[in-house]
């Protein structure tokens, strides 16, 4: 299991199962419009209960305790006030896995495919009986925590899952970049965790043939690994901070943080909000709204994978002039040449681009190349 988390307080998450693990804010989750509720509200749970159903798959209860559902002008939520212990991690124990219990363990311990969030695990294994070809890749999205070397420890699970796996799709070649197959870089760097970008070195195949694949990377192996041979709900996540200062350095956390789905961020606020007033999450290439620390959020694990809190100067960057440096288009991976749209200097290869955001990140003059390449591309429908 992974180090213990640093900064957690007493009060939040600890998994010796007392009394003194209650919170002092409701969990509070937030289903889709469309969800559908598989409670009459209000009503006690339990950790690992079914609360309702979206189409990114079954949602469950963090913890023990009493859950409400509330509406308001945004939606509804559910609020649970903990009212018991949490339920710490388990040793996973290898065994042998049957066909039918995997399909039914995704959905009854509520897995997602965390490489493609919006599709529940078993949904995604479902639409991919005719594969021919199962990669398994050693890295996440983003690289924010590494759960590689969690794998790595449990090799006898992961030879009874491959086992059933080669059962479940017999017509296809599984290919491990976890245990067998060496990927053709050693250390991580950003992007080879981006799916269509791992096949496309590692298989050749060009982004849009990533349907074609099923793809599992080692956080979706490492949360249902945990089901499987754990019987662990998906219920938390383990995520990264990052700190972006006044001189623009993004600093990273040397320890990650395991937050339950639909924690309060308040502990977090409460120890960093004197220095960073704002926060955002994921990357800043996936452009999520800017916040204020003193609003409060609630997690969500199935949408949020890392925590960046920012100073209010950063929050309130603006564009400048292209200065054609070059160096969107020369560090682009796949030669997409994304200066082509701020400038004159040949085509935008819209085809060859998985918007990375390595552009962006890269530009001197803080020009949103993603949203220019995403306005390019609605333009341009089908290309
Ligand atoms: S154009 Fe930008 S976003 Fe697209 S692949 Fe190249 S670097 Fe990534
Ligand atoms: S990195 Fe920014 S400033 Fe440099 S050429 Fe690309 S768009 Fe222009």
């Amino acid at each position: 299991m992974f180090a213990k988390p640093f900064l957690l307080q007493p009060r939040t998450v600890k998994e010796t199962g007392n009394r003194k693990t209650v919170l002092d804010e409701p969990y509070t989750l937030f289903p889709d419009r469309d969800a559908l509720l598989l409670k009459d509200f209000p009503v006690r749970v339990k950790v690992g209960d079914s609360l309702y159903k979206q189409s990114s798959g079954i949602v469950l209860s963090p913890v023990n305790g009493i859950a409400s559902l509330e509406h308001s002008e945004e939606g509804s939520k559910i609020r649970i006030v903990q009212d018991g212990n949490f339920v710490g991690s388990k040793p996973w124990v290898s065994r042998t896995l049957q066909k039918d219990e995997v399909l039914e363990t995704m959905d009854r311990l509520g897995l997602v495919s965390l490489d493609f969030p919006e599709h529940s695990l078993s949904a995604y294994f479902k639409s991919k009986t005719k594969t021919k070809l199962i990669l398994l890749s050693p890295f996440t999205k983003t690289q924010d925590v590494d759960f590689l070397s969690e794998l790595k420890k449990s090799q006898d699970c992961h030879s009874s899952f491959l086992q059933v796996l080669q059962s479940m799709f017999p017509e296809a070649k599984i290919k491990d970049y976890i245990f067998g197959l060496k990927p053709p870089i050693k250390n991580y760097s950003y992007p080879w965790g981006i799916p269509e970008y791992f096949a496309s070195q590692t298989e050749k195949l060009s982004f849009s043939r990533i349907g074609e694949v099923l793809y599992l990377g080692p956080e979706t192996l490492y949360n249902l690994y945990r089901a499987l041979f754990a019987d662990f709900p998906f219920i938390e996540r383990e995520i990264a901070l990052y700190f972006l200062g006044k001189n623009g350095g993004l600093r990273k956390s040397g320890s990650t943080i395991r937050i339950r789905n639909g924690q309060s961020l308040k502990f977090l606020f409460e120890d960093f909000g004197s220095q960073y007033s704002n926060f955002t999450v994921n990357s800043f290439y996936e452009k999520n709204p800017v916040r204020e620390v003193q609003k409060g959020f609630y997690w969500d694990i199935r949408q949020h994978y890392s925590l960046i809190f920012l100073t209010h100067y950063e929050s309130q960057r603006r564009e400048f002039p292209c200065v054609e440096c070059g160096e969107c288009s020369l560090n682009c991976p796949t030669k997409a040449n994304p200066m082509a749209l701020v400038s004159s200097f040949g085509n935008f290869q819209a085809g060859l681009c998985m918007e990375c955001g390595i552009c962006t990140f890269l530009c001197p003059s803080t020009i949103s190349l993603r949203d220019r390449i995403r306005n390019w591309k609605e333009a341009n429908h089908g290309f």
